[in-house]
């Protein structure tokens, strides 16, 4: 009985010590086997967070005023689980607000996570949850998030635990979630829409979606929940309150194809000028974005966006089109030149006028700088293809979108006669059309092969482990 009082997490824990840099191993847990599969209910934030509770009635019968609630926690005790380049990311805002950090992932990155203040790495998934965190922060691939969600021994956590998750898709995790996790769990399902790139100088200003899925009314759960959002709302970021249906209705289909821009940009091998004077600095940083990002990711956002495979087809369809556009007016002044006007007044008949501008254009611009016209014209290219796409304003779009939008926007205020210009005035203005089309069917066979390979290591190595429906990895 003494030995069992001495283990009790609440009795015995071994306080972490921070804000030491901790060395490996960082403490010794506790015996797993000497604790309650249901940790015990005097574990908890409080008595009023178990609505039932015997203790809770007699509080509130005892004591003729009521208290106060207590003031919102200012530090919270995080379990990062995935600490891969995004989970490294957040911890080390989260860790410089003085909060402490337990991290634990595939990958052993004890080491980075000693580099880290308020930091500590658990190789052992029970060891983390016996240290009781007030918050368990899924940040996996989508891919692997039920999987690992599933590997969480939960039952070692406290009962109130608020589970939240930071995947790029909301719909999928909000479902694990509730189909997963007790009912006496919390859960919020949030999308900080930004990365270790595009926020590397800071989070003011970037949106920060969350829906509050489940919230237990005690005021130490609601309490913790607004501890956990004001970490966002400390750094700027806008918060946006919205249901994970909304945010996926909205966001899946332009991250898609924001990832998918920016791969097949930096499939061409674009050269940035150092002296850009088109503004084209934010194409190359869309480039820098997305491909910073793992390969992984971008393929949860094809599977995990229904309209997908019909957005590739679309993309395919639009740059067809461009292309069939562009030739059109080509052979259309050439015909010109070769047979004389077409009959149709100079002004009404396209080819002519873009001639008109052609002849003005080349002696303006003779000395243009080739590797600039050049990612000019590809940027013009883009967004034709978008333009063409329908391409609308998000209320949450990220940085990388807001890029796409610009493109659309100078498609629209530079005309088309521009665009015939540059093709005409660039060398292999044709080389790279066709370096573009190499781009796009390279990016979509690595989807596609992607695919090909999972549900052929489904089908035929582990015949029977679709479920659901769900593609696991
Ligand atoms: P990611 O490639 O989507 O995920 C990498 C993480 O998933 C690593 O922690 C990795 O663990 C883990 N992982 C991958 N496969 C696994 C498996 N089979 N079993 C167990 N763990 C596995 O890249 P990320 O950028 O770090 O993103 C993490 C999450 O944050 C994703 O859900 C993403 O959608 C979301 N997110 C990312 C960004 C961003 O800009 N990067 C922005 C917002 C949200 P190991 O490293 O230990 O292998």
């Amino acid at each position: 009985m003494l030995s069992t009082l001495a283990s009790h997490p609440c009795t015995n824990r071994p306080s972490l010590p921070f804000p030491l840099r901790l060395s490996p191993p960082p403490f010794v847990p506790l015996s797993r086997h000497r604790l309650p599969l249901h940790s015990c209910h005097s574990c908890h934030a409080s008595p009023s967070s178990l609505p039932n509770s015997s203790a809770s009635l007699s509080l509130s019968q005892s004591n003729s005023k009521p208290h106060p609630p207590p003031p919102p926690p200012t530090t919270l005790k995080i379990a990062i689980i995935g600490f891969g380049n995004f989970g490294q990311f957040l911890a080390k805002y989260f860790s410089q607000q003085g909060h402490t950090i337990l991290a634990h992932s595939r990958t052993d990155y004890s080491s980075i996570a000693n580099s880290l203040d308020n930091t500590i790495f658990f190789k052992d998934p029970h060891d983390l949850c016996e240290s009781h965190p007030d918050v368990v922060l899924l940040c996996t691939s989508i891919l692997s998030a039920e999987k690992v969600l599933r590997s969480i021994p939960i039952q070692r956590l406290r009962r109130s635990t608020l589970f939240v998750d930071v995947l790029s898709v909301k719909e999928f995790p909000r479902s694990i979630f509730l189909e997963r996790l007790p009912p006496d769990f919390d859960i919020i399902c949030t999308h900080p829409m930004f990365g270790p790139e595009s926020g590397k100088y800071g989070w003011n200003g970037l949106p920060f979606v969350y829906e509050k899925v489940r919230i237990g009314d005690s005021h130490e759960r609601v309490s913790r929940c607004e501890a956990f959002l004001n970490i966002f709302k400390k750094e700027g970021c806008r918060m946006i309150d919205m249901s994970c249906k909304e945010h996926d209705e909205i966001a899946a289909e332009s991250q898609f194809l924001t990832h998918t821009v920016g791969r097949v940009l930096a499939e061409m091998r674009l050269k940035p000028n150092p002296d850009d004077s088109m503004g084209y600095d934010t194409l190359f940083q869309l480039i820098e974005n997305t491909c910073s990002d793992s390969f992984e990711l971008y393929y949860g956002l094809f599977m995990y966006n229904k309209n997908s495979t019909d957005l590739l087809d679309r993309i395919y369809a639009a740059y067809e089109e461009v292309k069939k556009d562009l030739r059109r007016m080509v052979q259309g002044i050439l015909r010109r030149r070769l047979f004389g006007t077409t009959g149709v007044g100079e002004l009404e008949d396209p080819a002519a006028r873009c001639e008109a501008f052609l002849e003005s254009f080349n002696k303006e611009m003779v000395d243009l700088d080739e590797n600039a016209t050049g990612v000019h014209f590809v940027a013009l290219t883009i967004g034709m293809i978008l333009a063409k796409l329908g391409l609308k304003p998000t209320s949450i779009a990220t940085k990388g979108y807001e890029t796409l939008l610009k493109l659309v926007e100078d498609i629209s205020s530079e005309s088309f006669d521009l665009y015939i210009a540059l093709f005409m005035h660039i060398k292999n203005s044709n080389e790279l059309l066709d370096q573009l089309d190499i781009s796009l069917a390279k990016v979509r066979t690595e989807l596609y092969g992607r695919l090909h390979d999972i549900l052929r290591r489904q089908l035929f190595d582990q015949p029977g482990i679709i479920s659901n429906g769900r593609t696991r990895m």
